[in-house]
């Protein structure tokens, strides 16, 4: 396998330097950002699998890029900027996927899909499209703020209520200031009444557990919010039947993130606080039976965390692990922490670096990272910015969605030479949708 940049080391295991090692390989390795996603409708015709699939559905790619800014989001700051599908282009996808494949659900699909400039515009005209097909729409987790009637009525039109999943991320005020995901308590209320009074009886929510500056009263809180929604969703339907789900996973801090410097929580204080969380929920007479509760342990987001931030000594802990018998981690059966840390200790053994100096090592803003020649347009200085704002002594400061806002110079824009395209159209041919309207029922 051919490598085209050098890394030097420090005698305390940070890296020194990354130089290219062939004439005529740059400095980085840029990203490159299309522009024109109406130019690219893809997928035409995607295969569909004879076996059941976790997925059944036709996926449409809404729009790319997220800049809300979610301080652990990979996905949010490498994809910048948002660029948006036309309604026309998404209307004429879904048409031709459906007809291609078959699929009874279509799923629109982005980083954050209530927030594309003509969601409801596109929702309720793919309803009126296959009105009285068994053609249904979703939507994937959905933003606490970006919900509303109009979307809970048409992706439940034709009677259908896929599962409604909203991610708060944090369970308290604070922590969600830390990550700069700007939802309150209150947005979740309303948008969790909106959808109990549209006919859902059950929603998932997710958390994450572990995260910077966290506190057991952070964790704590998920509790308290999960009683508030059932409560109001008794209030808006007057059922006691009203459900919700609270899914929690370990934080992992991701390269190209303002968290790239952080610490990771140690699985045991992840295990302690998801402990102290499931008893706070069992124990509530009025509303426990009502919250259903899902989690994973700590220790494999440890594994996570080195394969999240290694540098290239980790291939040999994977090759250990791997030779070890290491196999389908990602299923709990098959999982072993002890394997993982055997073969850390064993690859890293001639290092002056292990499992803890990936994962729960905090680092310094002068400190060369691994992934530090990829470049995804970032500017490293506003990244670090990011990350002093979010632990700041006084509380997070937060950052607000550079497509209703001023830019705030993240730096992606001008080192791409890219820009924020959204709309609304508001396009229409003599007064009538641009949707292409099917004559053949959708099928
Ligand atoms: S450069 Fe400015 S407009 Fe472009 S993604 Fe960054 S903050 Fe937003």
């Amino acid at each position: 396998m051919p490598r085209f940049y050098d890394v030097h080391y420090l005698p305390d295991g940070r890296i020194g330097q990354v130089v290219p090692n062939r004439p005529g390989v740059p400095l980085s390795v840029r990203k490159h950002t299309l522009m024109d996603l109406d130019a690219w409708p893809y997928p035409r015709r995607p295969v569909v699998p004879v076996a059941e699939t976790v997925h059944e559905r036709y996926s449409v790619e809404i729009f790319r890029g997220c800049t809300r800014g979610c301080r652990f989001c990979q996905a949010g700051m490498i994809t910048r900027p948002v660029r948006e599908r036309s309604i026309t282009t998404v209307g004429s996808m879904v048409a031709g996927g459906v007809r291609a494949t078959g699929f009874a659900e279509v799923g629109l699909l982005s980083l954050s899909s209530a927030d594309h400039s003509e969601i409801n515009e596109i929702a309720v005209d793919l309803a009126d499209c296959y009105e009285g097909t068994n053609t249904g729409l979703s939507l994937p987790s959905t933003r606490v703020d970006a919900f509303n009637v109009t979307l809970a009525n048409e992706l439940s039109r034709n009677g259908r209520r896929s599962g409604l999943t909203f991610a708060p991320e944090g369970g308290s005020e604070r922590i969600r200031k830390v990550i700069n995901k700007m939802v309150t308590e209150d947005d979740l209320l309303r948008t969790v009444t909106t959808a109990y009074a549209s006919g859902w009886r059950q929603v998932k929510l997710y958390f994450m557990c572990g995260l910077p500056t966290e506190r057991d009263e952070d964790v704590l809180a998920i509790a308290d919010l999960a009683r508030r929604v059932i409560a109001a969703g008794r209030e808006a339907t007057g059922r006691r039947d009203i459900k919700c789900t609270v899914s929690i996973g370990a934080f992992v801090p991701k390269p190209h993130t303002p968290f790239q410097w952080a610490s990771q929580c140690p699985a045991g204080v992840v295990d302690e606080r998801l402990r102290a969380l499931g008893a706070a929920l069992r124990s509530d007479r009025a509303y426990g039976r009502s919250i259903g509760f899902r989690y994973h342990d700590g220790a494999p987001s440890i594994v996570e965390g080195l394969l999240s931030r290694g540098d290239r000594r980790v291939g040999r802990v994977i090759l250990a692990a791997w030779r070890d018998g290491a196999r389908f981690d990602g299923w709990s059966e098959y999982f072993s922490y002890e394997r993982w840390v055997a073969s850390a200790a064993l690859a890293l053994a001639g290092d002056p670096v292990d499992l803890d100096w990936y994962t729960t090592r905090e680092r310094e803003y002068d400190e060369i990272l691994p992934w530090d020649h990829l470049d995804s347009g970032l500017d490293r200085d506003w990244l670090w910015q990011d990350w002093q704002d979010a632990v700041a002594a006084g509380g997070a400061a937060e950052v607000e969605d550079c497509r209703w806002t001023p830019c705030y110079e993240c730096g992606v824009c001008p080192a791409m030479g890219t820009e924020i395209q959204t709309g609304p159209t508001g396009e229409r041919i003599d007064g009538k949708r641009l949707l292409p309207v099917l004559t053949d029922g959708g099928r």
